[in-house]
């Protein structure tokens, strides 16, 4: 028979968010069966994996194979002030789940390559992580405990205008905006378009006022710098002051 162990673990920062309201800030005792991983510890106490960026036991770095022992003290880590998740702007693709349509929008509309369908299921956002080295973004933080998400970040917000800036300041995205590079609809990035090639398309009054188009080689989505296009500049003015 097993004898039950008990260790302190700590939740630094940001990572008190997934902690209970009338828990934050404090110092968790727990008991738990002998051979839990360090990994599966912190995640039945509420934080992914994801969101932690190192664990310290007893004073020494660890990861998240550790197997804890009794008396550990156990202290988790978000990143420090300044350090991003991501420095590597390459590295900056993302999977969004099913409940996210809009951010995917706003991300594309800043350049961002953001796959969505409202119908991906769980174990297909997993895979796409695993398989294509993409960052889940997910308002769901049971997905972000499945080890093939290796990057991913949960949404504290449920409003898609501040979802978007708190990724932007998670991974660093000012620097690397790109609007009107990509499709708002299907992510594919934009082609420049003879005007000559796609005038059948365009209603009289574009056609009047417009010489510079895009297409999207995707879904033939045709895009000029018309009134909707002043507007969303207008906007990521906006978002950009809060990045
Ligand atoms: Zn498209």
């Amino acid at each position: 028979m097993s004898i039950l162990r008990t260790a302190n673990f700590v939740f630094h920062g940001a990572l008190q968010d997934f902690r209970p309201d009338s828990e934050r800030n404090l110092p968790v005792q727990l008991t738990f069966q002998p051979g839990q991983t360090c990994k599966h510890l912190v995640e039945s106490l509420g934080a992914p994996h994801t969101e932690i960026a190192q664990v310290r036991v007893n004073g020494e770095v660890v990861d998240f194979s550790y197997q804890v022992r009794d008396g550990d003290q156990v202290e988790v880590y978000p990143p420090g002030p300044g350090q991003l998740w991501e420095s590597d702007p390459a590295r900056l693709r993302f999977v969004l789940d099913n409940h996210l349509g809009k951010l995917a929008v706003y991300l594309r509309m800043l350049g961002f390559d953001a796959v969505y369908r409202n119908d991906f299921d769980d174990q297909a956002l997993a895979e796409i992580c695993q398989e294509q080295g993409r960052i889940l973004l997910t308002r769901d933080r049971r997905l972000l405990m499945r080890s093939q998400v290796q990057r991913g970040y949960w949404l504290r917000s449920k409003t898609p205008r501040l979802q978007v800036i708190e990724v932007a300041r998670r991974y660093g995205l000012q620097a690397h905006i790109r609007p009107f590079d990509r499709c708002m609809g299907c992510n594919t990035p934009l082609q420049p378009v003879k005007k000559e090639d796609i005038l059948h398309r365009l209603q009289p009054l574009t056609r009047l006022y417009f010489d510079d188009y895009s297409i999207c080689p995707g879904c033939e989505r045709i895009y000029w710098k018309g009134s909707h296009y002043q507007r969303m500049s207008g906007f990521i003015e906006e978002l950009k002051a809060n990045f």
